[in-house]
């Protein structure tokens, strides 16, 4: 039996589309090569976001695909004390400080205005570090306080080489929103260590929150296993658009398509077979991580 752990972590807040089935199945393929074990993860921390009968529609088009995991799915939403035990842990480091910066006063003050990461696309600029310039009439977010040295430097196996001065970079994140909602950074970076899990696999739309996933990871257990990542390029329209749920994305279930017509078009896009139709277990053995492509796929017209 092989020490890898992977999981599925959809996030209920829309249907399954060809990009998340894409990266589904290669997550599947990933952990059944490697002999290990794949968990379901619901994150649906993101209450206003989450659609309601959404999880159990995920699980089941998944499932009708022929994807399968092992244990019971678990569902963040009940695992905020997970979450608060580790933002206090995080905080005993004197690795948080609380934040009363709105967003648009965080652009205003970003020198660096076109920082990867946080939705105001900037760089925290600091504002609360010291607390002198904290608005207390404000509820406020708790962010991670990042240090000089917090670099972290990480290979994945598609993506390659990523070298992310995380204090520079990206700059102070949030661990907990004002809102009182936990952000995905702190949710996915104690679940995947309490969870066990040794590998990643997901939308390279995530590749850049590696890093911040690590750091964290290394403070919270300095001893957990290094982190493995498989970052899938994303599937692209026509015009070369993300095919995120947002936009006008076609539930896998309404295209009209057998699961074994959808795996093949998603199988054929990932070079993994010529076949039209196929289940996911006739891929298992001739499956290699390191041959899948490193840039996005548009969806073609016969998908
Ligand atoms: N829940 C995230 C999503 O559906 C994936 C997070 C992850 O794999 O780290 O986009
Ligand atoms: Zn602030």
């Amino acid at each position: 039996m092989s020490d890898y752990v992977g999981r599925l972590a959809p996030s209920p807040t829309g249907f399954v589309h060809l990009g998340i089935a894409r990266t589904s199945l290669v997550a599947w393929l990933d952990a059944r090569r490697h002999g290990g074990r794949l968990l379901m993860r619901i994150e649906d921390i993101d209450g206003p976001r989450t659609v309601e009968g959404a999880a159990d529609e995920i699980l089941r088009d998944l499932e009708w695909l022929g994807l399968d995991w092992d244990g019971a799915p678990t569902y963040q939403s009940e695992r905020s004390d997970r979450y608060r035990d580790a933002l206090a842990r995080l905080g005993a480091m004197g690795r948080t400080f609380p934040c009363t910066c709105s967003r648009r006063e965080i652009r205003e003050a970003s020198s660096a205005p076109h920082g990867p990461t946080e939705s105001t696309g900037a760089v925290y600029p600091g504002t609360c570090r010291d607390g002198a310039r904290r608005r207390p009439d404000r509820t406020p977010a708790i962010r991670f306080r990042t240090e000089p040295g917090d670099r972290v430097e990480h290979v994945d196996a598609v993506l390659g080489a990523i070298d992310q001065d995380v204090h520079t970079e990206v700059g102070d994140f949030v661990l907990l929103r004002a809102d009182g909602l936990w952000a995905y950074q702190l949710a996915v970076s104690v679940d995947d260590l309490e969870q066990g899990v040794t590998c990643v696999v997901r939308g390279a739309d995530l590749f850049d929150s590696t890093p911040r996933q690590k750091l964290i990871r290394a403070l919270l257990d300095p001893n957990a296993p290094d982190l493995d990542s498989v970052h899938v390029p994303l599937v692209v329209d026509a015009a070369g658009q993300r095919l995120a749920k947002r936009h006008r994305a076609q539930p896998i279930r309404t295209l009209g398509r057998s699961p074994e017509a959808i795996v093949g078009w998603l199988a054929r896009s990932l070079g993994l077979t010529t076949e039209a139709e196929i289940r996911p277990a006739e891929l298992v053995s001739a499956f290699d991580r390191a041959r899948l492509p490193s840039s996005p796929t548009a969806l073609a017209d016969d998908a």
